[in-house]
């Protein structure tokens, strides 16, 4: 599947504000955001006093960031979104309920990774197993009940050893729990609107699809 290439803090700027892509650097003052909150490209400064955004430019921006911020193509995108309208509930935040379930954001929220896009990497990588079966499908969807557990021939390598020390410290969502000593956690209950603090105005992208 075609993946996004380019620097990976341009989706920030484009969006005008942090979508914590990089991790640690995203609190560092070396984070792009803090240095250049403009656009990119040739016209980037000009674009900052550029006219009022339209219904349609505010519908967009709020879909794209959600897709920048789980990092899901569009088509991918396209397709949850199509699977929430099915659901009982607020599509919107059964859209947001279905992406945070995701296998690659799970590995993150738990805290196995300092970002999705590091997440993503370590499922590929076949670190990770679902109810005790390796699984390295990043939109694998976990469900309630499910244990993720590092695979027992990551856990001796320096990543994961100096990753539970990091993880001592970390806070993580309360539809997750955690288990260092297993190197495991397991979703507790489905994610609700509240347990997902992500600046995002999830009506806006349903008003989008639903033109
Ligand atoms: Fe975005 Fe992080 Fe890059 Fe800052 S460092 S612009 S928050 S990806």
């Amino acid at each position: 599947m075609a993946r996004y290439s380019d620097a990976v803090c341009k989706l920030c700027r484009r969006e005008g504000q942090k979508l914590f892509l990089k991790g640690e650097r995203c609190l560092s003052p070396k984070c792009a955001i803090e240095r250049r909150n403009y656009p990119p490209g040739e016209h980037g400064k000009k674009a900052t006093f550029r006219r009022k955004v339209s219904d349609y430019g505010m519908q967009l921006r709020e879909k794209q960031k959600a897709r920048r911020i789980y990092g899901v193509m569009e088509r991918q995108f396209r397709r949850y979104f199509r699977e929430a309208t099915r659901l009982p509930g607020l599509t919107g935040a059964m859209l947001l309920a279905m992406l945070e379930r995701r296998l690659d954001n799970v590995v993150y929220r738990m805290g196995f990774a300092d970002s999705r896009a590091q997440a993503r990497q370590l499922v590929l990588h076949g670190h990770f197993e679902v109810n005790g079966r390796k699984t390295d499908v990043p939109s694998f969807n976990v469900s309630v009940g499910d244990v993720v557990t590092v695979r027992e021939s990551s856990r001796g390598s320096v990543y994961f050893k100096d990753r539970m020390q990091i993880m001592e410290d970390s806070r993580i969502p309360a539809w997750l729990s955690i288990d260092l000593a297993g190197m495991r956690g397991s979703v507790v209950n489905e994610p609700s609107r509240e347990d997902i603090e992500i600046p995002l105005n999830e009506q806006l992208i349903v008003e989008y699809y639903s033109r």
